[in-house]
């Protein structure tokens, strides 16, 4: 008998990624031979760094081909807890047995909400956030709460916000800092103020800290620097930012050992672990500090000479409204007022630069705030600072 898909209820709420559209005709317009700055892309363009590749390769001829453990290999567990034992008094009872290495940060992301978080749980999410929190709380059925931040605090939530917004049935809240897509960075006080209140209410908070050394006045706070008590906090982070390494997919996330358990128990079943040689690669990354810490400085100066250039560019444009990027590498920009009244100004303006202007950039809707794009700096600094010269002529012409 033929057989129809119908989706499960499982994914009765799951959308599409809404930057498919732009890019996929970005890409169309490639393939007829335009040039197009792409300034889309959520990942360094910078080659993994060699000793990295060469250690991992070496791992690889050296046999590390098979199976794992599922929470990861125990060498690179070891340097994980180590560092994040440096952190703070919160952080010193870290050991190995509370990591769980995963498949990208965005697994141990997906693991942490899975194992959190169910049927008739919401949780807070300050908006404008990374596409994928929304749908991994509602892929574990639970409900996202947006918890928007205000202009004035360049889009950052505060702790009064998340009460206003909390309910009976608030369950944890996932922080970002810095944030993607906005760049912007809480500092020491607004994040503990966070962690307080969280911990006041008896909130997880699932703090995702994968841009933290890519920022421009010394790497980002940790949470476990500022946090009384580990107890409710599950951290997240990785190599494949700092370290340009998003193709290897090694992330991890530190948890109270009962929740690493579980994450560790729900891996087991879904894919296991991730590839043994580029566990090897992460291992590599993170015991040749010295070196990998000359790596991210390089990485890191290009970046900041980036936003620079580029911030320049928006200088002339004093009515535009831009969140000034402290860390990651992203624009994030209102462009409400020469978009009319279109019901998605985002959409509306990054359709007509990729057409008219050829600059590819990612709609805010992504993000849960369709008055604002997106634009990566992660690209050549001449194509970031063309690609904004124009996102900035358009908005003009666009008032006019
Ligand atoms: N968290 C945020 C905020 C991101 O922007 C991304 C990737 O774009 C991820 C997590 C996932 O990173 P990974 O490559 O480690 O899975």
């Amino acid at each position: 008998m033929p057989i129809r898909f119908t989706p499960s209820s499982n994914i009765a709420l799951l959308r599409e990624s809404a930057t498919i559209a732009v890019s996929q005709r970005a890409k169309a317009l490639k393939a007829e031979g335009r040039q197009i700055i792409d300034l889309g892309a959520g990942e360094p363009d910078f080659d993994t760094p060699k000793f990295i590749r060469d250690d991992a390769a070496a791992a690889m001829h050296a046999g590390a081909t098979r199976y794992t453990a599922t929470e990861g290999i125990l060498p690179l567990r070891q340097v994980i807890a180590k560092r994040a034992r440096a952190y703070g008094p919160a952080a010193v009872d870290v050991e190995p047995q509370d990591v769980v290495v995963s498949n990208g940060s965005k697994q141990s992301l997906f693991n942490a909400c899975f194992v959190l978080f169910g049927p008739g749980d919401e949780v807070l999410i300050p908006t404008p956030s990374w596409t994928s929190y929304y749908e991994m709380v509602q892929l574990a059925r639970a409900a996202p709460v947006e918890v928007r931040g205000s202009r004035e605090r360049d889009l950052k939530v505060t702790a009064d916000d998340l009460e206003r917004a909390a309910t009976p049935l608030t369950r944890g809240v996932m922080l970002n800092s810095p944030c993607n897509p906005t760049g912007a960075v809480y500092s020491r006080d607004e994040l503990r103020s966070l962690l307080e209140c969280a911990e006041r209410h008896g909130w997880w908070v699932i703090s995702d800290e994968i841009y933290r050394r890519i920022a421009y006045n010394g790497d980002a706070t940790a949470s476990l620097e500022v946090a009384t008590s580990r107890d409710n906090l599950i951290v997240v982070d990785g190599v494949a930012k700092a370290y340009a390494m998003t193709g290897w997919r090694v992330g991890w996330a530190i948890a109270p050992r009962e929740v690493s358990r579980a994450m560790t128990a729900f891996q087991s079943h879904a894919t296991f672990h991730t590839a043994a040689m580029a566990q090897h690669g992460a291992l590599s990354a993170l015991t040749r500090s010295d070196e990998s810490d000359r790596e991210i400085e390089r990485m890191v100066a290009q970046y900041r000479a980036r936003r620079d250039a580029a911030l320049e560019i928006f200088a002339t444009a004093p009515d535009l409204p831009l969140v000034r990027p402290e860390g990651a590498f992203y624009f994030y920009f209102d462009v409400s007022a020469a978009a009319g009244n279109a019901p998605d100004p985002g959409t509306a303006f990054a359709r007509r630069l990729l057409e008219d202007k050829g600059v590819a950039v990612v709609p805010g809707v992504a993000f849960r705030t369709p008055e604002w794009v997106r634009a990566s700096y992660a690209a050549p600094q001449s194509d970031v600072v063309e690609g904004i010269r124009r996102a900035v002529e358009l908005w003009r012409e666009m008032q006019d």
